[in-house]
């Protein structure tokens, strides 16, 4: 009986031992691993559910992990679901930071025939106040404006005409380079489109990056409703709004990365092609239909679709884009007193500029004004 007693304590006691080594040479590894997952926030089995599950069937998500082994970044841990539960030090300065200009990637979606026309007067304005992050995405290798823009210019080799399958292979491309480049935020903008540079980070600091922030303007005054192609089997239709490309959007890394498995490496053309829905109607449909993430409606974005003149001249400085109508309606312009008159700057842009930028060299020098006496 004693013999079995004591031989029944030691079996105990080596059983405790193995419990705790195995604990100790466990714990260190799960709170690196849940580090790595999630550096900045604590999250719930929500979080982690999500992190292991993205969007899409079990199909889309391997497609979407090899994605990473042909240059793009992995997947980050972005998710609506997950809130930060005490603000660390590191949050703090995230919060503290304000957007800088080299957290944003500006696409510019032109052809052969605007090079000109348009890419000039746009290069000699708003793009010369933030060059390094603008991207023209073209049709044409132009050595006058390879010249000009260096790598800032990509030749998308899509075709230049401007059907809904050129359209979209330009912005597959544009998406694939905002991906490669790590910047915080994504802007796609026409060619005739003006970007306020302050008004545009004053927006977007006032969103996180890794939150899921799509915004921009509506064309519609109602969300496009088609049938769900993509993840059913077209017996069920969907309801999204979009922001239209005319007036430019922005869209946050946290929701881009998301929107990797309709999107990345020639995706977007097959996504676009089964709803047989232009560029911009695509991204909608891929955040607010697919990703059933909610566009933020901004009055911020303006197209040559509306009427520029009715906007108010106290605000049109505070606005994140314009634009101006095209020759079938040259009127449509925003109504500002500037340097120039409307002869010598039919589309306002350059009077707009050096209102903003008034240190131009190519902007009339303001007169002093005189002293009072
Ligand atoms: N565009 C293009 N290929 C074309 C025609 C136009 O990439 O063959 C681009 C153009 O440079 C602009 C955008 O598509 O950035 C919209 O074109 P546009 O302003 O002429 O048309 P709208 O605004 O009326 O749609
Ligand atoms: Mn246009």
């Amino acid at each position: 009986m004693k013999i079995s007693y004591l031989g029944f304590n030691k079996i105990c006691f080596l059983l405790s031992v193995f419990v705790c080594t195995a604990i100790l040479l466990l714990l260190p590894w799960r709170q690196s691993d849940l580090a790595k997952l999630h550096p900045v926030l604590t999250c719930n089995v929500t979080c982690t559910t999500s992190y292991l599950e993205p969007p899409g069937d079990a199909s889309r998500f391997s497609a979407q992990r090899s994605h990473s082994h042909h240059g793009f970044k992995e997947w980050e841990t972005y998710d609506v679901n997950v809130k930060p539960v005490e603000a660390t030090s590191e949050d703090q300065q995230h919060v503290k930071t304000s957007l800088q200009i080299e957290d944003l990637f500006i696409a510019v979606k032109t052809t052969k025939k605007y090079h000109k026309r348009r890419l000039n007067l746009i290069m000699q304005t708003w793009i010369s106040q933030i060059k390094e992050q603008t991207f023209i995405f073209t049709d044409w290798e132009d050595q006058t404006l390879r010249q000009k823009a260096g790598d800032q210019m990509v030749n998308t080799n899509c075709s230049a005409v401007h059907t809904r399958q050129a359209l979209c292979c330009k912005m597959a491309v544009e998406y694939d380079k905002f991906v490669l480049s790590g910047k915080k935020w994504f802007c796609h903008v026409d060619d005739d489109n003006y970007v306020n540079v302050y008004a545009l980070l004053d927006l977007l600091s006032s969103f996180s990056h890794s939150t899921d922030v799509y915004v921009g303007r509506p064309s519609l005054d109602h969300p496009v409703e088609t049938l769900d192609r993509v993840k059913g089997d077209g017996s069920v239709s969907l309801k999204f709004w979009f922001a239209t490309g005319g007036a430019g959007f922005c869209i946050s890394r946290g929701l881009a990365l998301k929107m990797s498995p309709w999107a990345s490496m020639g995706n977007f053309i097959s996504t676009a092609e089964k709803v047989r829905l232009p560029d911009d109607c695509t991204i909608g449909y891929i955040i607010e239909g697919l990703l059933e993430v909610k566009m933020q409606h901004s009055n911020l974005f303006h197209s040559h679709l509306e009427n520029l003149e009715k906007l108010s001249p106290d605000t049109v400085l505070q606005q994140v884009t314009l634009s101006y109508g095209g020759p079938e309606n040259k009127r449509n312009v925003v109504k500002i007193t500037g340097p120039f008159s409307l002869e010598d700057d039919p589309s306002r842009f350059k009077s707009l500029h050096c209102l903003l930028h008034p240190d131009t060299t190519w902007c009339p020098k303001q007169k002093p004004t005189s002293p009072i006496t």
